[in-house]
This record gives structure tokens, C-alpha cells and sequence, in this order.
């Protein structure tokens, strides 16, 4: 998953980056809001942390162009504001969510995990295909009931592989989800991590479509 942080104070910035990052969350990170412009109209994120007070575009203005465009990407608003008449206009704004500063990371990650649950349409906390069950919270993954070791970087692959089952993924897809832009992704990291969930959770259940990418499909 591939999440936008929008804020300009470094420190704050720094320290949300490596929670979100050490919870499997792909992060770019704009430190202003032409940056936040820019990425906003080249990435389609799979949620925004917006920082309202912000040197350029303010987060609001950002916000409203967002939604204009009709964009239906997740926005949580994360500000030292905390009057009751500025949490109403971010949510009027086209927020989904307001955290105010300073906050709990772990509130944080689990306001994101909820927003998702909500955007793919989930109402369990709990992904379930097969014989497969992926804790998001905890990042661990059961094949009937035993657990398996994955890296973060494996268990962020088959999440968003099993986001839509029987739809193929192409590789570039996958790498935008999984990386953020100054990561540097080797040309066959991909074809790597699909080799290691292969050894872990059996040969069959991600299929390789020649040319086109991969998908996940039950009982082949
Ligand atoms: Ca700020």
C-alpha cells in the first residue's frame, strides 16, 4: 500500500514516515504543498495524510482540488488545529478522518487500516481467501490455521494481490504499490517476492499470466 504524507515540520515528518514504513506502508513523503500537488497528480495513493498548514498550497486548498477532480482517494487530516470549527470544515472539506497533533502512531496506522477496510468495501478486520487469513494490524498471515513467516515486503504483495482476486496485476502495478519514490526497486524484486510466497504458501495459488502480470485464484 502506497500512502502520501503530506507535512513540512522534518521531525514529525521523519518519525511518521518510519512508523508508517515499518508498518509495511509504501511512503512518500512531500514536504510542501507543490510537492503534494505534484505527487497527488501523478500517484494514485491508497491514502493521504495531509498536514493543513503547509508552505506553498495549503492543505485545504490541496483538499478541494482533490475532490474537485472527483478523486476518491482516502484523505486523513493531521493537524496541531483542534478547534471543533476546523475538524468540521476539513470533514466538509472531503476528509474522511481528522487526527489532531500530537497523536499516537498506533492511532494513526489503525485509522488508515480502517479508511481501507472501508474504501475495498470489508466490514471483518480479518482478509480471508482459501484457506489463507491476513491480519492487517498484526501483519501475520495462517494457511489452515498454521502460521507463515513472510517478510513486510511479501505480506504488502499478497494483500494487494488478494484485494482482487482473479484480476490480473501487472508487475508495474505492484511495484508503484509497494515502493515509494526514492526507493530503488531492482528490475526483478518483484519476480523475487512472488518466488518466495511460491516456496511458503504452495505453487498454485499465484498464477503467473504470461505477459500481463499475476493473479491469486482459488482451488485451481
Ligand atoms: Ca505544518
Amino acid at each position: 500500500m502506497r500512502l502520501l504524507l503530506v507535512e513540512d515540520d522534518p521531525m514529525l515528518g521523519d518519525s511518521v514516515q518510519c512508523v508508517l514504513q515499518q508498518e509495511s506502508f509504501a511512503v512518500d513523503w512531500a514536504r510542501d504543498g507543490e510537492e503534494a500537488e505534484l505527487a497527488l497528480n501523478a500517484f494514485l495513493y491508497d491514502c493521504v495524510l495531509l498536514d493543513l498548514g503547509l508552505p506553498g498550497k495549503n492543505g485545504l486548498d490541496l483538499l478541494h482540488d482533490l475532490r474537485k477532480r472527483k478523486s476518491s482517494m482516502p484523505v486523513i487530516i493531521l493537524t496541531a488545529r483542534d478547534a471543533v470549527s476546523d475538524r468540521v470544515a476539513g470533514l466538509d472539506s472531503g476528509a474522511d478522518d481528522y487526527l489532531v497533533k500530537p497523536f499516537d502512531p498506533d492511532e494513526l496506522t489503525a485509522r488508515i487500516r480502517a479508511l481501507l477496510r472501508r474504501r475495498d468495501g470489508r466490514v471483518e478486520p480479518l482478509i480471508t481467501f482459501g484457506t489463507l487469513t491476513l491480519n492487517p494490524a498484526t501483519h501475520e498471515l495462517y494457511c489452515q490455521g498454521r502460521p507463515i513467516r513472510l517478510s513486510l515486503r511479501e505480506f504488502s504483495l499478497i494483500s494487494l494481490l488478494l484485494e482482487r482476486p482473479g484480476a490480473t496485476v501487472s508487475r508495474e502495478q505492484l511495484e508503484e504499490r509497494l515502493y515509494g519514490w526514492n526507493e530503488e526497486v531492482e528490475s526483478n524484486a518483484i519476480g523475487v517476492h512472488i518466488h518466495n510466497l511460491r516456496k511458503k504458501l504452495g505453487h498454485d495459488l499465484i498464477r503467473t499470466v504470461r505477459g500481463v502480470g499475476y493473479m491469486v485464484i482459488e482451488n485451481p
